[in-house]
């Protein structure tokens, strides 16, 4: 399958702090082990364990972010994140992360996503597109030049579900902030209560931010089907919706972002052929095969894709329309997804 690589790829649910590069992650932990903060021991074995449960994914997180929260380490892994998806041949990322507080080291929600813009900024292995939702402020693209990768970029911001309302609040930009087009809801589905971030994300449509939540990563039939007379944009994940569930994402054709490996490995799913990839497919409804944390489940988005070609028999021009029907279901501006099917139609002659 070695097709899956060069072929164009949208990406619509990746986590910053968890597309982190394992060499990364020990290099930061090695330096920090050395100061006495962190056992080195302790992040060895997290990286090394390829089976972990959901309840054991969000305690590496917290390890995670006891290695990365701070400006200069937020910088480096945007940068890396965006140029691994860039050389995969991702076209166009949406990427999320929870901008975090931490008084002491000076860091607040904004100078966290200052960091991160700075990430975009110091890409130079490729070129990147970056833009707010209502004007088309350029950071760099510097060319579209023979070799050369070139990747769009749009931000989500995630709340995390162990946050305050008050805290919430503070996450949802007041218009025209850089580059953010949407917000997520996600952290420990095991933790808070819908009724806690409903107020900010309400805030965050009303004033024409896009939303994505994080659905049914547990059996809670009355947060599912209260998230979904929300009528968010998308959803991530869906693994425990009942008959009802369906019926009304269905009805409301809410696109599902796909997270196979993640899915599989926290065993919210307990077998790859029982996946509601499948059903979905079938019925024609809006999904897209995402990643969700790349360097925690040591995937990647053509890993992805693979996966899926190899469980559901998909051909390769199927697997190329699934790939590019994800630009309906991005939150980018028209003129974005006008240059999108571009540039999957100029790829095109290689799938048929
Ligand atoms: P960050 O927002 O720090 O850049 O990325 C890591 C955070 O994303 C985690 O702490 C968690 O809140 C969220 N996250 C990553 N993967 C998952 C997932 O599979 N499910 C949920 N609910 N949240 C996730």
């Amino acid at each position: 399958m070695e097709w899956i690589h060069p072929m164009p790829k949208i990406e619509l649910h990746a986590h910053l702090n968890g597309s982190i590069r394992d060499s990364t992650l020990l290099e930061l932990a090695r330096v920090l082990g050395e100061k006495g903060v962190i056992v080195l021991s302790d992040v060895e074995d997290v990286i090394q364990k390829n089976d972990r449960s959901l309840a054991e994914v969000f305690k590496m997180f917290d390890l995670i972010h006891v290695i990365t929260t701070d400006h200069q380490t937020v910088t480096r892994i945007t940068r890396e994140v965006v140029e691994d998806f860039a050389l995969e041949n991702v076209v166009y990322l949406e990427l999320r992360t929870t901008p975090k507080r931490n008084d002491s080291i000076g860091m607040s929600k904004r100078s966290y996503m200052e960091a991160v813009i700075k990430g975009l900024r110091t890409i130079n292995e490729v070129d990147v597109e970056f833009c707010t939702a209502t004007n088309s402020r350029k950071l760099h693209n510097t060319c579209d030049g023979a070799g050369r990768k070139k990747i769009y970029i749009r931000l989500l911001l995630s709340i995390d579900r162990r946050e305050t309302t008050e805290s919430a609040m503070e996450t949802v930009p007041r218009i025209g902030n850089v580059g953010v087009v949407g917000i997520d809801l996600s952290g420990n589905p095991l933790v808070g209560e819908w009724s806690t971030f409903l107020p900010a994300l309400q805030f965050a449509k009303d004033n024409d931010l896009y939303i994505t939540l994080h659905c049914g990563e547990v059996p809670n039939p009355k947060e599912i089907q209260a998230m979904l007379d929300f009528k968010p944009h998308r959803v991530g994940h869906a693994c425990f919706f009942k008959d009802q569930d369906w019926e009304k994402l269905k009805s409301f054709r809410i696109p599902v972002e796909i997270c196979l490996s993640s899915n599989i490995i926290t065993k919210s799913i307990s077998s790859i052929d029982i996946h509601h990839f499948a059903d979905l497919y079938k019925a024609k409804h809006p999904l897209i095969i995402c990643t969700d944390d790349f360097g925690v489940f040591s995937t990647s988005l053509s890993n992805e894709y693979s996966l899926a070609v190899r469980s559901f028999g998909l051909g390769k021009r199927e697997t190329f329309a699934l790939a590019k029907s994800a630009i309906e279901a991005t939150f980018a501006e028209d003129e974005v997804k006008q240059q999108l099917g571009l540039i999957f139609d100029s790829a095109s002659p290689e799938y048929v």
